[in-house]
């Protein structure tokens, strides 16, 4: 699904680079849950954001289902992200203004998928998250491991083939992270490949393989 070459990524500093990333080599297979690990600023989010599409590598080749991400045009980019790709973040990102239903149907409106199979869909994922009560509730008014299940909804609505997930479940209580995890589990099961970037050991227990990062290289993959 995934195939990264000598990817670096680096920030010009003055007349030196400094580098985020060094000559990353990555495969990964459909189907597979994967953790990224590594210490604080060891390039972890960056690596994420650049498989997303939200960042771009300053070289080296990154494929796609077979596409040549860094060869396209950023619009096909785009339409690649939106049509494949659930990013969740820490942080969840929720639109504060926007009730749970409306949040968690946005990419549907994106994908200008039409009125009636927009309801089916959103309907299907309150009833599969358990979260229907909450439909008409606002962001603020639910508590943070809510918030990431809808946070999660809105990645999965769609049926992405890849989920990406920045630290998941950092600012949750160990008890939300377990249904978070759990959460993941079931979806990766039923067929989603899933890479998430956490500190927890724990959180890695529930993938299929750990990605170590070391001051911007795989150190084991
Ligand atoms: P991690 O997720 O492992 O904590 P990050 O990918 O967030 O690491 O960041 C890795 C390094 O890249 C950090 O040292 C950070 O300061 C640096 N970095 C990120 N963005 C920029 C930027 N725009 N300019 C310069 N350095 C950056
Ligand atoms: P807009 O006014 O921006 O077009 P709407 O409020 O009409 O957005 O919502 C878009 C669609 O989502 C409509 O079909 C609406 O019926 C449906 N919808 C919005 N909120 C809910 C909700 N809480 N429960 C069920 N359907 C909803």
């Amino acid at each position: 699904m995934i195939t990264l070459k000598d990817i670096d990524k680096y920030y010009a500093s003055g007349f030196s680079r400094t580098y985020v990333l060094r000559n990353i080599n990555l495969e990964v297979q459909e189907g597979e849950f994967i953790s990224i690990m590594g210490p604080s600023g060891s390039g972890k989010s960056t690596l994420l954001n650049i498989i997303g599409m939200l960042e771009e590598p300053s070289s080296g080749e990154y494929y796609f289902l077979d596409k040549p991400v860094h060869k396209i045009k950023e619009k096909e980019r785009t339409q690649l992200h939106k049509s494949f790709i659930g990013f969740v973040f820490q942080s969840y990102h929720l639109i504060d203004e926007l009730t749970v239903y409306e949040n968690i149907e946005t990419p549907l409106l994106y994908q200008d998928v039409k009125s009636s199979d927009r309801k089916a869909k959103v309907a299907d994922i309150l009833d599969k998250f358990n979260i229907v009560g909450k439909k008409d509730l606002f962001p603020t008014q639910l508590s943070g491991g809510q918030q990431q299940l809808v946070g999660i909804a809105r990645a999965v609505v769609a049926s992405p083939k890849l989920i990406l997930a920045d630290e998941p479940t950092g600012n949750l209580n160990s008890r939300q992270g377990e249904e978070i995890m759990e959460l993941f589990q079931r979806l990766n099961q039923e067929g989603t490949t899933i890479i998430q970037v956490t500190h927890s050991e724990k959180n890695a227990t529930y993938g299929s393989r750990v990605i170590d990062l070391l001051d911007g290289s795989v150190v084991k993959a």
